[in-house]
């Protein structure tokens, strides 16, 4: 299958690309993005051939179905990362956790955050495209926490392929930072900036636009990719696990096949919701996808009005840090897919130049058909995450619990729900400390400790084994001397 562009095509580049190629080089004509030029039909049909197959089964139908021009034994390769989440068998567990709320638990992978999800198997096949064509690649991240670990984990070590990973000094959790600080191999390159996530954006974005730093990338025969989920790379991971919940919620009997229930999405970049909303078109029996956001609502706002509106807003600082985000990149694909390339290339522009745009009537009602929202507040956070694990003694992090609100507040049919955990308590431990006893220490290492005597879990070791290693990264530098060490790195 082939892939095309959310804004129309300029006439300079391919109109059409093959799957390798819109993942080696995500970005299109206009500054739009690729998608995929039909979608599969994965309905009642292919969801009963895989009724009782594994996870890993199913991913291999899932992106056979797109017919990606992959070798398959490096697909193969790409799935087996599953066997080093917590059980090989269930890399995604599914648990009930009250009356039609099921959870489906996507951290269980290295860095305990769903960024492991697409990002182990990414990493496979990006370095082995990389290693069939003999090209250098360089990944550019800036990460508030999570898809920095997760990117420094898959790509350490792999030929072809090295990583500059930025993050903001004091702007992340001590678990995270010290999961990007002590990842040691020669391809990773991690940076701490003085100042908060968005610098950190911006200096990338300083540093991409400059001719120097250009220069020195063809100098060195380097191509840059990336590994946020504007890469399709990503996404095609992402549209699994909500047919595999489907299925877990069919297996334990809580639905038959054909059965609709809503999905429920802690959103940022979108990633994820997208996943769900590829996942329905393709015939999962969906009857809306739910979309969770924090304070930073302009999502629940699209949603609701048809405006999405960035003027007099910036980003709040909250307790889900990973969804603080108001550009959400992948909601561009949902607007191509619903109104088309002229459409997106229009609402797009606007978004650029005005910082606003807003859908007709028509418009709203398509979008509305799909999708609710809901958003909630730190205070809320703290409560579901206190009230669900003394009533159902169930640990919720902070993302996951945005999603409570919208499990009682959108679904307008008493059908389950599915929510996606997107992270581990171990990683935003302070907050879910607080929300269990009340103790504002804010030192992760004494509130794992007392979480774990509090839920009497243990806390999984690889997470305790970071306090104990080496930091191999120590560079902390000003955002204006960027440039030079990503230059020293390649
Ligand atoms: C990345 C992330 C999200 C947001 O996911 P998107 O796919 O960007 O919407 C939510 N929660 C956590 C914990 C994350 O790491």
């Amino acid at each position: 299958m082939n892939f095309t562009e959310t804004r129309g095509n300029d006439g300079k580049r391919p109109s059409s690309v093959s799957f390798s190629q819109a993942i080696l080089s995500p970005m299109c004509s206009y500054g739009g993005i690729y998608v995929p030029e039909y979608l599969p039909d994965l309905g009642e049909p292919f969801l009963r051939r895989h009724l009782d197959s594994d996870y890993k089964t199913l991913a291999r139908a899932v992106l056979d179905a797109f017919e990606p021009d992959i070798d398959p034994g490096v697909l193969d390769r790409a799935v087996a990362l599953y066997d080093g989440f917590d059980d090989p068998a269930h890399p995604v567990p599914v648990v009930r956790v009250r009356d039609d709320l099921y959870v489906a638990e996507l951290y269980h992978g290295p860095t305990r955050a769903f960024k492991d999800m697409a990002l182990q198997p990414f990493g496979v096949v990006l370095s082995s495209l990389a290693q069939d064509r003999d090209e250098q690649y360089l990944i550019l991240a800036a990460t508030s926490g999570d898809t920095g670990p997760a990117t420094l984990e898959t790509f350490k070590g792999r030929a072809n392929v090295k990583v500059a990973c930025l993050y903001p000094d004091g702007g992340t959790s001590d678990v995270q930072r010290l999961q990007m600080v002590t990842e040691d191999a020669a391809n990773l390159k991690v940076i701490g900036i003085h100042g908060d996530f968005d610098d950190a954006q911006s200096a990338l974005k300083t540093l991409l636009s400059s001719d120097t730093f250009q220069a020195t990338l063809r100098e060195r025969e380097t191509h840059l990719s990336a590994a946020n989920s504007v890469n399709f790379g990503r996404i095609i991971f992402q549209q699994i696990y909500h047919i595999h919940s489907y299925l877990e919620l069919v297996r334990q009997g809580a639905i038959e096949l054909g059965d609709k229930v809503y999905l429920n999405v802690p959103s940022g970049n979108f990633g994820n919701a997208l996943g769900g909303y590829y996942a329905m078109k393709m015939g999962l029996p969906v009857e809306k996808i739910l979309i969770s956001s924090n304070r930073n609502n302009v999502l629940t706002d699209l949603i609701r009005t048809g405006a999405y509106d960035l003027r007099g807003r910036s980003v709040i600082a909250t307790s889900s840090p990973a969804m603080d985000i108001l550009k959400s990149s992948n909601v561009e694909r949902i607007l191509f897919d619903l109104f088309g390339a002229a459409r997106t290339r229009e609402l797009m522009a606007e978004l650029d130049g005005n910082r606003v745009y807003r859908l007709t009537d028509g418009e709203l009602a398509a979008l509305q058909s799909v999708f609710a929202a809901d958003y909630a507040d730190d205070t809320e956070v703290n409560s579901y995450i206190g009230e669900t694990f003394r009533e159902y003694d169930y640990l919720l992090d902070p993302h996951t619990a945005t999603c409570l609100k919208a499990h009682d507040s959108c679904r307008d049919k008493p059908l389950p729900g599915i929510v996606y955990s997107t992270a581990e308590w171990t990683k935003f431990s302070p907050t879910i400390a607080h929300a269990l006893t009340g103790e504002t220490d804010a030192h992760d290492i004494d509130a794992l400790k007392s979480i774990s005597a509090t839920a009497d879990t243990p806390i999984p070791p690889m997470i305790e084994a970071l306090f104990d290693r080496p930091v191999a990264q120590d560079t902390v530098i000003d955002k204006q001397d960027i440039e030079r060490e990503v230059l020293a790195f390649i």
